[in-house]
């Protein structure tokens, strides 16, 4: 049935591990799993792979089987634990030997972390002349990742995705900390998954990948799946056959839903069809319920946050920072990791550098952690993804502002709601070189108002390298007061030039609105 029931010790039966892979751009995420598949035992009795179906499990040599989650990107398994899915057992996080650790590997680092599933490093392109793992290893050192080549207890295994050197060893490691973990699922009860992908196909009408988890899925079951229901008219594993049932670890597409349910989304069999329909509607009632709160209260959780810290029922102020350079990002960090008491800490999740981005929002989302934007602005995907998900990004430029907010979180209190307002944003178009006067911004005003007499900031990039006050803010030849949306409009910084095309302006204003 539906979340709750527990399983007797003597049901539950080992089940394969369900392995994401990991790891910075071209480090050979896809090599490594494409590498990996052509391994699997089975799919060569099967005739070759056929389907591609977001997850799919490998056979090895002594008959044990792996489940690899082949979602892209770190997107995906963030998307998932934000929806309350913990689908992964453990991270593989490929490092390339000729390029140690870059930024989405540290990423991927405290995305683990975060989800607190444990890590193997595969070390990826030893073929490769000159590579030496040292380097990956002290570089993972600083981010507390330490292999048992330097005595600490995260396996490391050297491979080569194109080579097919390693893959043995890595699957072996696999084993191993899938026994460590001592995975079991009740294989005899109603089978219960995670949606992992899910597509609306022409042909064959709403199609759900879905990860069963426990119990057993067949085909004639009644199901719900997010907000959808339906029967499984058929069933299709990973190498395009049609089968009559999935178990615990097993990823199958299942037909016959209503529509398409949302990645990350619990899949549960129902007694009938009744029931099916019943907890469908009322999951499409809370849906839309949902989303008109969302509307209406905007940042929701930050006021639950502190509601809950109040209840004393909260214990960590979570946060995630995005900051201009690293010195900041360490300087936030180190700060902000002093603060906190007896009843409620503080963690920081990840520090980086660079604009806000979705993956970002989406580890905020996932762990209800506060976003911090140290001299840096989201993009627009990530800003609107932020309103919809009622993420709290919270934009600074002073550390000591950062601290004080958070210390206030950590009481309980309220703080501030917006240290500034932004009031309005100038794309640049043209940059005109006018005598005496320095440069002129030829812009256009995208979002809001710009004002005269108001805080002005140069966003390049989405980071801030600029803040000070206009000397012209005009329309045609006169000068204005302001300027509103969707008008173009010369600007230029006092005693400040360098400015340039594609570069944006934002407006703002300060005022601290008082705790509720
Ligand atoms: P992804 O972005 O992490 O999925 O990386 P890809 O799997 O697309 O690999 C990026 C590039 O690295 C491709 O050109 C691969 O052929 C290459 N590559 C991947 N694994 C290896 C390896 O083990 N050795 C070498 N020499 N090249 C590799």
């Amino acid at each position: 049935g539906l979340e709750g029931e527990t399983d007797e010790d003597g049901e539950l039966m080992p089940r394969p591990p369900v392995v994401t892979v990991m790891g910075h751009v071209d480090h050979g995420k896809t090599s490594l799993l494409d590498a990996l598949r052509r391994t699997d035992v089975a799919a060569r009795e099967a005739g070759g792979i056929t389907q591609h179906i977001g997850a799919y499990q490998v056979q090895m040599k002594n008959g044990e089987r792996i489940t690899f989650l082949d979602t892209p990107g770190h997107e995906a398994f963030t998307a998932m634990r934000a929806r309350g899915a913990g689908v992964t057992d453990m991270v593989v996080l490929v490092v390339a030997a000729d390029d140690g650790v870059m930024p989405q590997t540290v990423e991927a680092i405290h995305h683990a972390k975060a989800a607190g599933v444990p890590l193997i490093v595969a070390i990826n392109k030893i073929d490769k002349d000159g590579v030496n793992p040292d380097r990956v290893r002290n570089e993972l050192l600083q981010h507390e990742i330490v292999v048992e080549e330097l005595g600490g207890d995260t396996q490391e295994i050297q491979v080569s995705a194109t080579k097919g050197i390693g893959l043995d060893k890595l699957a072996e490691a696999i084993s191993l900390q899938a026994e460590v973990l001592e995975l079991r699922a009740n294989p005899d009860r109603m089978g219960e998954g995670t949606v992992i992908e899910s597509k609306l196909d022409r042909g064959r009408g709403p199609v759900a990948t879905v990860l069963v988890q426990r119990g057993t899925l067949r085909t004639g079951d009644n199901v719900v799946a997010g907000a959808e229901w339906g029967r499984v008219r058929a069933l299709v594993n990973d190498k395009g056959q049609q089968v009559k049932e999935a178990g615990p670890s097993v990823p199958v597409e299942v037909l016959g839903l209503s529509g398409v349910p949302s990645a990350g989304e619990p899949l549960v069999v129902v007694e009938d069809e009744s029931r099916a329909r019943e907890i469908s509607e009322f999951r499409q009632r809370k849906v839309r319920e949902k989303a008109a709160a969302a509307l209406t209260a905007g940042r929701g959780s930050l006021t639950d946050m502190l509601a809950r810290i109040q209840a004393g029922e909260q214990k960590e102020v979570a946060v995630v920072i995005k900051a201009d350079v690293q010195g900041s990002s360490e300087a936030i960090t180190v700060t902000l990791g002093k603060l906190g008491n007896d009843e409620v800490k503080v963690r920081v999740l990840h520090s980086g550098v660079g604009q806000i981005t979705e993956s970002d929002v989406q580890l905020a989302k996932a762990s209800n952690a506060i976003l911090v934007g140290f001299n840096v602005r989201a993009t627009t995907q990530a800003r609107e993804m932020a309103n919809r998900d009622g993420v709290d990004i919270r934009y600074y430029s002073i550390i000591y502002e950062v601290a004080d907010d958070v210390e206030k979180m950590v009481k309980g209190k309220l703080a501030p709601i917006h240290r500034e307002k932004f009031i309005g944003y100038a794309q640049i178009l043209q940059v005109f070189e006018v005598k005496r006067l320095g440069n002129i911004a030829g812009c256009r005003v995208t979002e809001g108002v710009v004002k005269r007499g108001c805080g002005f900031r140069l966003l390049r990039a989405g980071v801030v390298i600029h803040q000070g006050e206009l000397a012209t803010l005009r329309r045609f030849k006169d000068d204005v007061k302001e300027v509103t949306s969707g008008y173009e409009c010369g600007m230029s910084f006092k005693n400040y030039n360098d400015i340039r095309v594609d570069d944006q302006i934002e407006c703002f204003e300060v005022e601290t609105v008082a705790a509720e």
